[in-house]
């Protein structure tokens, strides 16, 4: 039996010890510090859009953005979102905080991203913007989505939280949103514990992201016109994510190494696995995900608690929006069904991918896993 290993670890070689320091010996704990500056200006540029704002994490980014998107163009209340069912709850969640409606579209079978060839079905009068999220560590098909969003003159906004640095077609995710959304939790490809970024190239939409962020203080200060979230990021979370992001590459390199030995020691078990890549991008793993073919009876409840038995941790995957009980009591939820996000939640899971794992460690996980089809 070996030692625990959990689902991820991040590392913390680079600078974030000396960045710390930086901010305690300047005072500068809090927001608005150089750190902070720093990442918006950097980060923005990384991803190809001209603004950034840095958020307390992933979920604020999206209450932040639809809010501002709201507010920016005057989209009444109840008007329609598109966004994946095969997803966290943050981006719908921000929907309904926000008084507009998250409309669910099933994911595809092969990447677990949206279909884009079920977006057009979902589109109505209310319609206003598609909420495109990559998946795992690869991109959503972009050209179609982009391709709707002219039609009916919809919004697109990215949920890059799983994505960060990852390319579609050569251009960076995040680059094509009106507004983009990372975080930088724990797992991330970027980890301050809990952060998160909204970028954009509309300096009227950033100028919305830092007033709600920012409790909608005005310039006479104290005195209030709207409601917002103090979601400020401070300094110290930044001067993490900052050391973080210098090594974004390395993370990224370490993932696909990780992600290829998976691929040649698990390619005879009788599952579906993150695929290698599409035509218009390669895997980053964010996470490694397993899906059990469906003639074979065991479901990945089971798989998973077999291998927590041999000290692997794993987790389950997304249980889908469109069946959430909060969704169902709040009576946003049609009857239809979103068959693969469905089927894949049954049978899918991911395996460790933390960033200290050797080739001993994943010899091991794989050889547990063989174990399960025997
Ligand atoms: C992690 C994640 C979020 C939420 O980010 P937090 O920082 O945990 O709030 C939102 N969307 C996606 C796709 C994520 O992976």
């Amino acid at each position: 039996m070996t030692d625990y290993i959990p689902v991820f670890e991040p590392v913390f070689n680079g600078n974030e010890k000396k960045y710390l320091n930086e901010c305690i010996d300047s005072c500068w704990l809090g927001a608005n510090g150089p750190f902070v500056k720093k990442l918006e200006k950097d980060f923005a540029k990384y991803c190809n859009q001209k603004f950034a704002a840095t958020v307390a994490n992933g979920s604020a980014a999206l209450d932040v953005t639809f809010r501002a998107l709201k507010d920016l163009y005057k989209w009444e209340d109840f008007s329609e979102i598109i966004v994946p069912s095969f997803n966290i709850i943050s981006g719908a969640q921000s929907c309904i905080y926000n008084n507009l409606k998250p409309v669910f579209v099933d994911c595809e079978d092969k990447t677990w991203n949206i279909d884009v060839s079920k977006i057009e079905e979902a589109v109505t009068k209310k319609t206003k913007a598609i909420l495109v999220v990559h998946i795992y560590g690869l991109p959503s098909d972009m050209e179609p989505v982009i391709e709707i969003a002219k039609k009916y003159n919809l919004k697109i906004i990215e949920d890059a939280a799983q994505a960060h640095g990852q390319t579609y077609n050569g251009k960076k995710c995040g680059s094509f949103g009106i507004a983009s959304a990372f975080s930088f939790f724990s797992n991330k490809h970027i980890s301050c514990g809990e952060g998160g970024i909204i970028l954009s190239s509309d300096e009227e939409l950033l100028n919305k992201f830092n007033y709600y962020k920012n409790l909608c203080f005005t310039s006479n200060k104290f005195v209030h016109n709207d409601l917002g979230w103090n979601y400020r990021m401070s300094n110290l979370q930044a001067a993490v994510a900052y050391a973080q992001f210098e090594n974004i590459d390395k993370v990224i390199a370490k993932k696909q190494w990780i992600g290829n030995i998976y691929q040649n020691l698990l390619k005879d078990i009788p599952c579906h696995l993150s695929p290698v890549k599409t035509n218009y991008a390669n895997n980053h793993y964010w996470v490694f995900g397993i899906v059990i073919n469906k003639d074979i009876k065991l479901t990945a409840k089971e798989a998973m608690m077999k291998l927590k038995n041999d000290n692997i941790e794993t987790r389950p995957f997304f249980f889908p929006l469109h069946k959430q009980p909060v969704f169902k009591n709040l009576g946003i939820l049609d009857n239809l069904k979103r068959p693969v996000s469905e089927s894949i939640y049954d049978k899918g899971f991911y395996i460790p991918i933390g960033l200290n794992l050797n080739e001993d460690k994943l010899l091991y996980i794989s050889q547990k896993i063989h174990e399960l089809f025997r």
